[in-house]
Formats: structure tokens, sequence, C-alpha cells
């Protein structure tokens, strides 16, 4: 079967393409995923959206997406609830295969990033997964379980340090628990992390099991060096060790930076190979954010509509 369009992935990034590209009569037809996790997203895991613009009392974050669903869905998209497997982006048109191969004139990869988690005891969704701990201070710091409560931020990069200061407008303290005795963040981030005076630093540390009871209550901290073990009162844990690009079924044919991210040209959405276009988290290791994602839906689904119709395909 053949498609103009083919837009992979069906988070804010991927549902705001076929919004755009479906108005553009370019008939897209998107892969929400299926194994490789809920058709959504990370928004599906999260769960009051406070910051997307036009929700004034917030929104929670399956409801937010099933209305982009249903908007793509109502100007002509195709939705599948199935996993690309592979791609083939050697020659035109592209190869995309699923359950069945299609073959496309163009493509939008919007696949999204996946928040690193440890299998620490409690911290899964039978333990206090969206309970207590999360992968993102900014989207779920401002719940009331942490107003004026201890908080634990794992990791030592500029992810950690951002999101301890971030937290600290909520918490009445925040502890970054860090696995070595120096941190990966930037000179300037780890400066502002060291003289906060409500961050403390657990250096050479690892949380090794979290608890509680309807939300958490506790973390067990250990200290890699002192082998000293700590029960300590916590009310949320935040994962900030990093996010891993969704780029596997690439195969590598498409540019990366160090971290797996994909290159576009400065300020457009073009990857390196010409009639594919990349949007949302999969490109973008600086903002994250549902509505940032979506922007550069709607700037892939332009480019690629321009770009379409310069090869004479309308
Ligand atoms: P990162 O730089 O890779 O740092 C990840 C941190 O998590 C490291 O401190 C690492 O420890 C720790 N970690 C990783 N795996 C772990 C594990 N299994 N157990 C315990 N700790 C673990 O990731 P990031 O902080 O998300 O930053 C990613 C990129 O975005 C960086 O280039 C960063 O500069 C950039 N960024 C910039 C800003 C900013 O400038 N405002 C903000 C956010 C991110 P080790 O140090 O021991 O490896």
């Amino acid at each position: 079967m053949h498609k103009k369009l083919i837009i992979i992935g069906s988070g804010p990034a991927g549902y705001t393409a076929a919004l755009y590209a479906a108005r553009a009569n370019l008939e897209p037809l998107l892969f929400e995923g299926f194994f490789s996790g809920p058709a959504g997203g990370q928004l599906m895991t999260t769960t009051e959206v406070e910051n997307y613009p036009g929700f004034p009392t917030g929104i929670s974050g399956p409801e937010l997406m099933d209305a982009f669903r249903k908007q793509c869905e109502r100007f002509g998209t195709t939705l599948l609830r199935e996993d690309v497997k592979s791609v083939d982006l050697r020659k035109r048109p592209f190869t995309v295969t699923a359950k069945q191969t299609y073959t496309a004139d163009s493509l939008i990869i919007a696949t999204g990033a996946t928040a690193k988690r440890l299998e620490i005891e409690g911290a899964d969704e039978k333990g206090f997964w969206q309970r207590g701990v999360t992968a993102c201070a900014v989207c779920d710091g401002a719940m009331p379980i942490f107003r004026n409560k201890e908080l634990y931020v794992i990791g030592g990069g500029d992810s950690a340090v951002e999101e301890a200061i971030f937290l600290t407008k909520y918490g009445s303290k925040v502890y970054m628990v860090h696995r070595r005795d120096e941190l990966r963040a930037s000179k300037i981030m780890a400066e502002r992390a060291l003289k906060h005076p409500k961050i403390e630093i657990l250096w050479d540390s690892v949380i090794t099991k979290i608890e509680g009871d309807k939300v958490v209550t506790s973390v067990t901290v250990e200290n890699l060096k002192t082998k000293k073990v700590e029960k300590r009162e916590a009310a949320g844990v935040f994962f900030a060790i990093g996010h891993k690009p969704n780029t596997d079924f690439l195969s590598g044919q498409l540019k990366t930076d160090s971290q797996g991210y994909l290159l576009v040209k400065p300020g457009t959405t073009y990857t390196d190979v010409e009639g594919v276009f990349a949007a949302g988290d999969v490109q973008d290791p600086v903002y994250r954010q549902a509505v940032s994602a979506a922007g550069s839906g709607c700037m892939a689904a332009i480019d690629c509509e321009r770009w379409l119709a310069a090869q004479g395909i309308e």
C-alpha cells in the first residue's frame, strides 16, 4: 500500500503533524505504536498536565492525548495501533514495515524519547510509580503530595540539577542522590545546586528501596563507600538520569547527535535524508515539553507539505 505521508509516533508531535497534514489533504497514515507503549506517548503516564496552554484548570495527560487523537482523526488521518519494525530510507518511495509493508513518499518521525528509570524496589507500576515516583519534575512537581515535603532527585547531570532547583519551589528540602562524588552537570549548574540552601547532595549514594502507603513516605539510601544504610522520610522520588530517544527501528539510517537524538537542520524539521522529517522529543534534547513537541509536529507537517509540493506530489 502506498501513502503520500506516513507518520511514526503518537505523542503531541505525531498527532499534531497528522492534524496539519490531514487538513492539507495528505491523507496521512499514523502508526501509534503498540508494544512500544500506550498510544499518546509519555503524557499517558502523567496525571495532571497544568502547563499545556489553553487549559487554565489543567487536564489529565490521557484526556489531553485523547483530544489530540480525535482531532487528527476528524480530518482524515488513518491511525494504526501497531509498531513499526523497520524502515528503508535508502531509496524513495521509502519502505515502512509494520504488520504489513507500506511505501511512502515522505515520513515524519515523532517517536519521542523514553525517560530512563531504575529498577528500585517500590519504583515500578506495582509500587509507587506516579504515586510519588516520577521521571519528570516539570510535569509532576507541583502536585499537592510534594508540597513542603522532603523530595529526592536521582542523578548528577544538568537535568538532575535543573529538576532539583525546580522542586525547591515546592518541597521543604530537596536531596540529590548521586552515585559518584562529583556532579556530571556543567560547572555553572553544579554551582547552583551546591550553593542552594534547600538542596543537599548525598554523594556516592543510591536509593535501594521506596516505601509508602497510598503514596511514597520513605526511601532507603545506601552510601556506596561507607556502606551505611539509612531509611529517610520522603514524599517524592524523581528520576533524572537521562532520556533515550526511540530510534532503534531506524537502524542508524538517520544522523544523530552523540546521545542518539535525530539531527535536524536548525530551525526546521528536515533530517539528513530528503523527504524524512523529525518532530518532538526524538530530535529535542533541550525542551522536551508537550507544547514544544506539538509545535514541532506542526512544523514537520508544513515542511513536509512544501517538500512534497516541490516534488509535484499534492
Ligand atoms: P546526563 O548528562 O547523561 O546525566 C545523567 C546522570 O544520571 C549522570 O549524573 C549519571 O551518573 C546518572 N545516572 C545515569 N545512569 C544511572 C544509573 N543507572 N544509576 C544512577 N545514576 C545514573 O543526562 P541529563 O542530565 O539528562 O542531560 C542530558 C543532556 O542534556 C546533557 O548534555 C546536558 O548537558 C543537557 N541538559 C542541559 C540542561 C541545561 O543546560 N539547562 C538541562 C538539562 C539537560 P554519572 O555522572 O555517574 O554518569
